[in-house]
């Protein structure tokens, strides 16, 4: 069995902006200062594609750019090189969102009550919607019934518990 290693810069650029930063990511790897024009023609990708992927990236700082005068024509150039070091801060970083993001979900959770009637195309409401249509829905005219959210109570305090012990390492 072959197992495929993937850079892990390589792997957020693919987060970020699916397959084409993955190519991209994957030539700034194999070319280091490359210019745009360069991984284009290494990706195959078209020159707005690839621009697109390395401001983006380089808007992140996940690379940096160089801006140099091309000896042949006379212009000026960008050389770009990835920052590899910064790709660890950049997942901290998101992981630190996705888990404010959760811990405000679970705290709304936690706070609220939810009744629903049943009928799967109907809206799930808060204690306060529902009294003021008098715990009958609005839509089917079905009873509303407090909705058990422990389940989801305990998926979020798993998963907010599994991202605080990553982000502690
Ligand atoms: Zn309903």
């Amino acid at each position: 069995m072959k197992i495929e290693y993937e850079d892990t810069f390589v792997k957020v650029a693919g987060l970020i902006g699916g397959q084409d930063y993955v190519r991209v990511a994957r030539a700034l790897l194999n070319n280091e200062n490359a210019t745009d024009e360069e991984i284009a023609s290494a990706t195959g990708l078209k020159i707005k594609t690839v621009r697109k992927a390395l401001y983006y990236l380089f808007g992140r700082s996940l690379i940096t750019g160089v801006r140099v005068r091309d000896p042949k024509r006379g212009w000026f150039v960008y050389r770009w090189k990835a920052q590899r070091d910064q790709t660890d801060g950049f997942i901290q970083t998101q992981r630190k969102k996705v888990l404010n993001r959760l811990k405000q979900r679970l705290d709304y959770e936690e706070t609220h009550e939810f009744y629903h009637c049943g009928t799967p195309t109907c809206q799930t409401r808060t204690f306060e919607d529902a009294m003021e249509s008098f715990f009958k829905c609005p839509t089917c005219s079905k009873p509303l019934n407090r909705l058990n959210n422990a389940e989801l109570k305990s998926a979020l305090k798993w998963k907010v518990g599994q991202l605080e012990e990553e982000l502690a390492k």
